[in-house]
């Protein structure tokens, strides 16, 4: 059920619903359990006589994750473990601030693109998801958010486990739904990649504005390449030649992610680098202190000091830019740190 949109979820319960004998008004009455209501299985359905409610629970699932585990930061971030169907686990955070709250939500159950600084590029590819699995995170942490923070998701991310657009079929369709079905504003789901061109065009075809972000990490092909492998097969100039085409069609800032590791990617006449690469695009820096990882006890994040220098290299040099403050760090709920045991059962967090 989750997987359509709202459109196609009415026309394949109108006919059952009048199998059934029920009049067409229960359509209605089961529509708005499922989007506004936010439920998990047919049996919430109050307001429905029971004796439908056992036909329907058989012929449609509702996809309910099982929360494995869950933690709770003392900065408000709460992290969700989600045991899937097959057993396979995926994590989702929810974000609060002042005037947000951002769910970052998963779209592969681990990742094949190795990313040197990112946990679960040491954790390794899984499987796909499927559209109901992206979406039932968000579904089952909207009914979190409502009754312990109590207030509606108002972002989404996907920055969570895995790459959307090595995903991408599912990830469209899991974006149709949150926009079309949940009624979640397309500016304010935000789609995060390493930078897979057929996936941006993709996306840039796309009628709804979606927001892109595009993790960088570094301006240069040689230092890119160390830390991301997929810059061997879409390289800097063609990335940056797809986000033009992008903008071509869609006219909207687009967003890069640069993590600062101390010494190996912060050295201001990076920035000046990066800055020469954006020139023309209308784009916006988010400076993320690298959070650590175990496969990189090496690596720290580079200081208050060396982080203000790359970050006003690249206002003077007109970027926009802005110090994301890591959430989450003692719940290993930050960017990057996402990541499940492979056998023992409990997370690794
Ligand atoms: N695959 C997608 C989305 C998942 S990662 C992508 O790469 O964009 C979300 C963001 O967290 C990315 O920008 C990623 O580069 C960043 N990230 C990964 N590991 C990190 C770490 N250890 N510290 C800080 N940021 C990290």
């Amino acid at each position: 059920m989750l997987a359509h949109s709202r459109a196609r979820t009415r026309r394949t319960l109108a006919p059952f619903f009048a199998g059934l004998g029920e009049p067409a008004y229960r359509v209605g009455q089961a529509e708005k359990w499922i989007w506004e209501g936010a439920a998990r299985s047919f049996d919430e359905m109050t307001n429905l006589p029971a004796s439908i409610r056992a036909p329907l629970a058989k012929a449609f699932s509702l996809t309910p994750l099982a929360p494995d585990y869950v933690a709770r930061s003392r900065d408000g971030t709460i992290k969700h473990l989600w045991r899937l169907e097959d057993g396979e686990r995926v994590e989702s955070v929810l974000i609060p601030t002042r005037e947000r709250l951002t769910l970052c939500l998963s779209s592969q159950v681990g990742c094949a693109l190795a990313c040197r600084f990112c946990a679960t590029g040491y954790f390794g590819f899984r499987r796909q998801l499927r559209p109901a699995e992206i979406v039932a995170q968000y579904r089952d942490s909207l009914r979190v958010a409502r009754d312990e923070l109590g207030r509606p998701i108002s972002n989404v991310v996907y920055m969570g486990m895995g790459e959307p657009l090595a995903n991408l079929d599912a990830v469209i369709d899991s974006l149709a739904v949150l926009h079309g079905g949940f009624g979640l504003g397309a500016r304010r789901i935000t789609v995060s990649t390493v930078g897979l061109i057929p996936g941006i065009l993709e996306l840039a075809r796309r009628p709804e504005p979606f927001e892109l972000a595009v993790s960088l990490h570094a301006p240069s092909h040689d230092l890119r390449l160390q830390l991301m492998p997929i810059e061997k097969r879409y390289p800097l100039p063609e990335l940056f030649e797809a986000l033009r085409t992008y903008q071509g069609y869609k006219n909207r800032r687009i967003s890069f992610e640069y993590t600062l590791i101390g010494g190996v990617n912060d050295d201001p006449a990076l920035a000046h680098a990066l800055a020469d690469l954006a020139r023309g695009l209308i784009c916006f820096v988010n400076l993320i202190p690298f959070n650590p990882i175990p496969a990189r006890p090496e690596w720290r994040p580079s200081g208050p000091a060396a982080i203000e220098r790359f970050a006003a290299a690249l206002t003077g040099r007109g970027v926009g830019n802005a110090v994301r403050r890591p959430r989450g760090r003692d719940i290993a709920a930050a960017c990057g740190q996402l990541r499940l045991s492979t056998e023992a059962g409990e997370p690794r967090t």
